[in-house]
């Protein structure tokens, strides 16, 4: 479980060529991906003469009524759903962004974080060009934009050449989308073939589900695919790309359980996760496991199959915290964790309790749940953790704290037990958690937040603050 503003998602993509209403498809696919980012929404639609755009900030509910969708006109569309790791929570910085180059209009929806932007960004400023928003993504369209070579496609080449760290892209041109992956293949981005003809492409599987998409396969590492109604997708650069890295957080936490990514649904990666923290770190005497929810339930799920403990409903999660909650007076702050989270009495008092939850980044919200537990009546609780110790900061799309905040960077597992209140604490072993997601499958994974091998150097600190500033 991850406190909101502690680690937060990132954005989630979606596209839809050779649709009569490929913008309602677009919108089907961000409610699907809403969970990728809460700070606003934008689809972008092409009817063969123009684009149609509606982009605002908030919740995609909120964003899109029948009448706005209704005007989102054309066979083709991208949308985006945004959650700030470069650029502040203002409508400018709401994607998919759009650019009137040479020789066309070019609409841009970006997931993921370059590591060398505000370098880009300055040398293309020392050139002329002007900025209209503190995103690191609208460096790529101002790449696109110098680009000497006549065709589109190669544009995008030129561009994607230039720059560093994580993207799976989606460009609409006219009635075509070019899907494009960086040469590490750090955030997902997949194909799926609509039943009555028609291309979709999406950041995680759940999306082609909910528009009746089958899944073809994902966008390879360093792939720039062109996607158009009336002919298969077809790849039309592979960079050399290197090993994958795909951010192997995805399957842990960020991307949907009924997502497939590394081969399998990601909630059964998680169920893995869970039979394997019971074998590396057991609780005799565990009279019931619990999970912290719902980030946390298969992996609690696994937990229990695999120790033969009970599982029961121990906590539960209010779903309705918007992102505007404010934080109460001093007084009553305590009382506030109870907002997220409130202990189920019948099923913890007087029991040995061994929460399981999917990871750990500073430790507030842990220590209050452990003191809730108690307070509930717990007789014992034991904390497991289904990934490794989070240790240092990701620069690759995921807003996380700087390493001094992250608990585990400067603490070992007895001192955090201490720190938590718990009566026992394990992280699961960076091994063992590689184990349980890959299988007997070959899967390449960024760890760089666990073990701080980053897969693409870090040429600079990227964030939003950062990119402000500057
Ligand atoms: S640093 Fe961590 S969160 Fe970021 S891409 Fe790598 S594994 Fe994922």
């Amino acid at each position: 479980m991850i406190e909101a503003h502690d680690w937060n998602d990132e954005c989630g993509v979606f596209g839809a060529v050779g649709h009569p209403r490929a913008a309602e498809l677009a919108y089907l696919g961000l409610y699907a991906l809403q969970h990728r980012g809460q700070e606003g929404a934008g689809i972008i639609s092409y009817d063969g003469r123009r684009y149609h755009e509606h982009k605002k900030l908030g919740m995609v509910s909120d964003i899109f009524s029948a009448s706005a969708l209704r005007k989102l006109h054309g066979a083709s569309a991208i949308g985006h759903t945004r959650y700030s790791t470069t650029g502040s929570t203002i409508l400018p910085n709401v994607q998919p962004l759009v650019a009137k180059l040479r020789q066309a209009v070019v609409a841009l929806a970006h997931n993921g974080n370059l590591v060398d932007a505000r370098m880009a960004r300055s040398v293309l400023e020392d050139g002329g060009a002007i900025f209209q928003t503190s995103m690191d993504s609208e460096v790529i369209l101002h790449l696109m934009a110098r680009s000497r070579h006549p065709q589109i496609e190669r544009q995008i080449g030129d561009a994607l050449d230039r720059i560093h760290g994580a993207y799976s892209l989606l460009l609409l041109v006219g009635d075509t989308i070019y899907a494009a992956k960086d040469p590490r293949a750090i955030r997902p981005l997949c194909l799926g073939s609509l039943p009555g003809g028609g291309w979709v492409v999406a950041s995680e599987t759940c999306a082609l589900d909910i528009v009746d998409a089958g899944f073809v396969r994902e966008v390879k590492a360093g792939e720039i695919v062109r996607v158009r109604a009336g002919e298969p997708p077809r790849t039309v650069r592979h960079a050399p790309a290197d090993a994958d890295a795909t951010c192997i957080f995805e399957a842990i936490y960020f991307s949907r359980p009924d997502s497939h990514l590394f081969g399998r649904a990601n909630g059964a990666s998680r169920v893995a996760l869970g039979h394997r923290l019971a074998a590396e770190a057991p609780c005799p005497g565990g009279e019931v496991v619990i999970s912290v929810p719902d980030s946390s339930n298969a992996a609690a799920q696994g937990y229990a199959e695999a120790s033969g403990i009970p599982f029961g409903h121990g906590l539960i999660r209010n779903h309705y915290i918007g992102r505007t909650f404010i934080k109460p007076t001093q007084e009553i702050r305590d009382l506030s964790a109870r907002i997220k989270y409130n202990p189920v009495r019948d099923v913890v008092a007087g029991r040995s309790v061994v929460v399981v939850d999917d990871s750990i980044v500073r430790g507030t919200t842990v220590r209050k749940l452990v003191a809730m537990l108690r307070e509930a009546g717990a007789r014992e609780v034991h904390f497991r953790v289904s990934s490794a110790p989070i240790i240092a900061p990701c620069y690759y799309g995921i807003d996380t704290p700087d390493a001094s905040e992250l608990i585990a960077a400067g603490s070992d597992q007895e001192a955090i037990r201490k720190l938590v209140g718990a009566d026992t604490l394990h992280y699961l072993s960076l091994a063992g958690m590689q184990q349980a997601i890959a299988g007997e499958r070959a899967c390449g994974f960024c760890t760089a937040c666990f073990d701080g091998a980053y897969p693409v150097p870090i040429i600079e600190r990227t964030d939003k603050k950062i990119l402000e500033m500057s």
